[in-house]
């Protein structure tokens, strides 16, 4: 029966990972990342791990760790724990109930990924493999982003990632000095797969000053305008009408927080390309139907990453072995990130590729040693 799921425990990890480099926060800057790993076990003792991606502060979007970590150990854990031994569907059922009737993404992935990790590893495949029927290719391309650093840092930053075999640069903009800083990147580098993140930062006014991108031929811009829903940015778009001076291909990222909202993207032509995230969308069952409604529609999809352990970005290494997105993911050595990652080997790129891990599940191992050590709570049942 190695299709039933027979749980023998559940163990939310609640942790603070030493960061190498300043977080901004709402409280200033911080070196710490905290997260929240689950780890499921079954009864033949076969064990699954999830991340669960939320921030400290609600920068992103609304799920926080503090919300995150209550609703686990306050009913999720529990109503889990309670289910009799099913088959994975019949949990996948219930997490996309919880989904729809609580809107935590991030919190429901967390969930999601320990117990298709766990089910994967019980029949010895590779969960993306598996869920999305699909051969993965043995390495993928790295991809680096460059925060909002002095301007004139910029092109030292750039030349080391390509230096290091990086073929695509994603720059942070804002309305300060975007424009300008992607410019000189540009003039640098003629030919690289250049792209820019706003993350929401020009307002609609800023509409013209979006359009001076049009000269440097992006991949994309992600997130320009400070959207306040999907429903206003579409009738905003609409009174544009025929005059929409902007010729870059827009990308969504936190605007899109569900299949749903990307597919009423796209049915209104909110969406050029779309970033793939798999705790942003609620999960891998709902990452494997953004990716599907991408290619039906022949939008652009392409795999982010946040700033997360390699519990979750191992994930986004295997989607972007896939072989058909758009450009090189948000994926990078872990080291830029971390002191120490949670898996064994953890992300790290040799002149600019790395070879994608296929192994059973995760296809990785977590260390258990090590998530023990950055540990500031746990709750089992
Ligand atoms: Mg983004």
């Amino acid at each position: 029966m190695r299709d039933i799921l027979n749980i023998r425990s559940i163990t939310a990890y609640r942790l603070a990972l030493p960061l190498r480099f300043d977080f901004k926060t709402a409280k200033g800057l911080v070196r710490i990342r905290e997260t929240i790993v689950i780890r499921i076990e079954d009864i033949d003792g076969y064990v699954g791990y999830g991340e669960c991606v939320a921030f400290t502060d609600p920068f992103y979007t609304a799920e926080t760790v503090e919300i995150s970590w209550n609703k686990l150990v306050e009913d999720y854990i529990f109503n889990l724990r309670a289910m009799r031994p099913y088959p994975l569907e019949n949990y996948m059922r219930q997490l996309q109930m919880w989904l729809k009737r609580d809107a935590m993404p991030m919190t429901m992935a967390g969930l999601e990924n320990a117990l298709i990790h766990l089910s994967c590893s019980r029949k010895g495949v590779n969960s993306i493999a598996h869920i999305m029927k699909a051969d993965l290719v043995n390495t993928i391309p790295m991809g680096v982003v460059i925060g909002d650093i002095p301007i004139d840092e910029v092109l030292v930053a750039v030349q080391r990632y390509v230096e290091q075999g990086c073929e695509r640069i994603k720059l942070k903009v804002t309305p300060r000095d975007g424009y300008e800083r992607t410019k000189l990147v540009r003039s640098a580098y003629p030919h690289i797969d250049l792209a820019v993140d706003a993350n929401q930062s020009y307002t609609y006014d800023q509409l013209h000053d979006i359009a001076r991108y049009n000269d440097l031929s992006l991949k994309c811009i992600e997130e320009p305008f400070a959207i306040g829903s999907l429903e206003e940015y579409r009738q905003w778009r609409a009174e544009q009408g025929e005059h929409w001076p902007i010729k870059t291909p827009i990308c969504l990222d936190e605007s899109i927080l569900s299949c749903d909202d990307l597919s009423y993207a796209i049915e209104h032509g909110l969406i050029d390309v779309a970033n793939i995230k798999v705790g942003r969308l609620g999960g891998l069952m709902q990452t494997q139907g953004a990716i599907n409604l991408c290619r039906e529609h022949r939008i652009h999809y392409w795999i982010g990453s946040m700033v997360e352990s390699s519990i979750s970005k191992m994930m986004h290494v295997q989607l972007a072995a896939l072989g058909d997105s758009y450009m090189a993911g948000d994926l990078s050595d872990s080291s830029r990130y971390f002191e120490r990652d949670l898996t064994d080997p953890d992300i790290s790129f040799v002149d600019g590729r790395m070879t994608v891990p296929t192994g059973a599940g995760l296809g990785v191992s977590v260390l258990e040693d090590r998530l023990l050590d950055y540990t500031i709570g746990t709750w089992t049942l």
